[in-house]
């Protein structure tokens, strides 16, 4: 059986037709697929006879809700989805100045190891397929009936370690005949898998690619984020150097901020060079507490410092604002909930 979901529009059209059936029938369907119809008998406009067909050759994946939660402080809502196949992943709904933005899972699990994340706990079960992350984004913005503009890939998961289905997710979501959500509102997070940089360069996407650096040298690096060990952080400033380079969008960092662990004066001097070098914003994270982890968030005073040196060097760098913190909103803490049960 095909996964119709995952299908882009100009694939459906040649599956119609080798069918023996109009293009526009094709059309029908992905129409159907877009406002997220989850059975071929739900397609009214088709013959009968060709819902059977379709039936014998398609499924047609869907999500179903495990478990909603609302926040009461500013409206973040996140779902735990149950996926086809019994797995589950978390997606959340963040209501933004600049528009409404949902951050999506790539994977069950994450294989990454990053020390301070709660994804990662339980390891990588398996990746997700295009259509159950364009489920993601369709059927939470159907259940919460808040129109999405945004996407973030920084939920569960490493998307660079699934590059050819969120490639295809990215196509699909794009699409002027789909939710035709454009590049630019959509932001890539990377935990430096420098291997797969140059081959997402050559797709010349206008996303952002975030990269989660947390570090500015090899010792902090590669003690909290595995993925260092091998790679280097030089090795991944010049993937960051050549990726600017050919596709000319701006790369920003992501530094979650760890007390006593990468928040002194000596990270953020080496983090501005860095940043100066790559023509990078940064975006300071106060971290998240995992219950599992040893980790604090670093103290305002340290942070403010941090920020400063920074600024003094000429960086562009920001404070996240923390988003649904009575909900579990940050990645991986639900789905761990759930499986510990
Ligand atoms: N694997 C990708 C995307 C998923 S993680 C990546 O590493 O970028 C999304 C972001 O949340 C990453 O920047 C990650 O480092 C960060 N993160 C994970 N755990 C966190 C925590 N406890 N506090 C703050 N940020 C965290």
């Amino acid at each position: 059986m095909t996964d119709i979901r995952s299908m882009l529009p100009e694939e459906l059209e040649q599956a119609f037709k080798d069918m023996g059936q109009p293009k526009y029938r094709a059309g029908q369907v992905f129409d159907w697929l877009t406002r997220g119809v989850s059975s071929f008998d739900e397609m009214t406009n088709l013959p009968k006879g060709l819902r059977e067909e379709l039936k014998n050759e398609y499924v047609i994946p869907m999500l179903t809700c495990l478990k909603k939660q609302v926040s009461r402080e500013d409206g973040t809502i996140k779902y735990l989805w149950e996926l086809p196949d019994g797995n589950a992943v978390e997606t959340v709904v963040m209501r933004y100045r600049y528009g409404n933005t949902v951050c999506i899972s790539s994977q069950v699990g994450c294989r990454q190891g990053c020390a301070f994340c709660a994804s990662t706990i339980g390891g990588l079960v398996r990746s997700l397929t295009p259509a159950e992350m364009l489920c993601e984004v369709l059927y939470s913005q159907l259940e919460s009936g808040v129109p999405i503009g945004h996407i973030v890939l920084m939920g569960i998961g490493e998307p660079l370690d699934n590059f050819d289905n969120v490639m295809r997710f990215l196509q699909l979501v794009n699409h002027p005949k789909g939710m035709n959500i454009g590049m630019r509102h959509i932001s890539l997070s990377t935990c430096g898998l420098t291997e797969k940089f140059d081959k997402l360069a050559a797709y010349h996407l206008q996303l952002t690619l975030s990269v989660s650096l947390h570090a500015p040298d090899d010792e902090t690096r590669s003690k909290i984020m595995p993925a260092n060990r091998g790679r280097g952080v030089e090795e991944l400033i010049s993937a960051c150097e050549r990726y600017y380079a050919e596709t000319g969008r701006r790369i920003s960092f992501e530094y979650a901020m760890i007390d006593g662990v990468n928040d002194t004066p000596y990270h953020a001097e080496l983090l501005a060079k860095h940043a100066r070098r790559v023509g990078a914003h940064v975006n300071l994270i106060p971290l998240n507490h995992v219950e599992e982890s040893r980790f604090e968030p670093s103290k305002p005073e340290a942070m403010k410092a941090f920020q400063k040196i920074l600024k003094d060097a000429g960086v562009n760098a920001t404070v996240r604002r923390k988003l649904g913190g009575d909900i579990d909103a940050s990645c991986g803490q639900l789905r761990k909930k759930l499986a510990e049960k």
